[in-house]
């Protein structure tokens, strides 16, 4: 799939074949051809989300009335890849979301602190958009927006 946004790295074909909304170290992340991308193999706060999408212009409007101008994740990932996606469905890693009984999905402050670490060991050529996500208006990112460092190793015969 190289050279092509045909496969890309899908959250719920990600539920689907691990049977699990919890993603830690041994979870394989998954395409949406069913086929794996990614495998964690360090994880310093293995709680992180793979229900929500992308923020948005859109999603700052629904919420907050203030999407004009707001940085968000979907045209900081398709500025990125050079796409032009009107939804993004990402893993967010660090997002602490559950799910209660009664259905209803809260967003709580993240359990990561300063420092905390996340390996991923890509299983595919691929290409790679991140953000550092820009929602202060709730607990998503306890309200302090940060930075993110990505550091990007090549591994013989990986
Ligand atoms: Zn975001």
């Amino acid at each position: 799939m190289e050279g092509t946004h045909d496969e890309f790295l899908s959250p719920s074909v990600t539920i689907d074949c691990n049977e699990s909304l919890h993603i830690g170290v041994g979870t394989v992340l998954y395409s949406n051809l069913y086929r794996p991308m990614f495998k964690v193999v360090h994880d310093d706060v293995q709680c992180h989300d793979v229900l929500f999408p992308a923020c948005s212009k859109a999603m700052y409007d629904f919420f907050y009335q203030n999407g004009t101008d707001h940085s968000n994740c979907l045209d900081n990932i398709n500025r990125a890849l050079g796409t032009n996606r009107n939804i993004i469905q990402p893993i967010n890693f660090f997002m602490n979301t559950r799910v209660e009984e009664n259905g209803k999905i809260v967003i709580a402050k993240p359990l990561s602190k300063a420092g905390d670490q996340l390996t991923l060991r890509a299983l595919e050529n691929c290409i790679i958009g991140i953000s550092a996500c820009s929602v202060s208006e709730a607990d998503t990112n306890s309200g302090n927006c940060t930075s993110l460092e990505v550091t990007i190793d090549e591994i013989e015969g990986n």
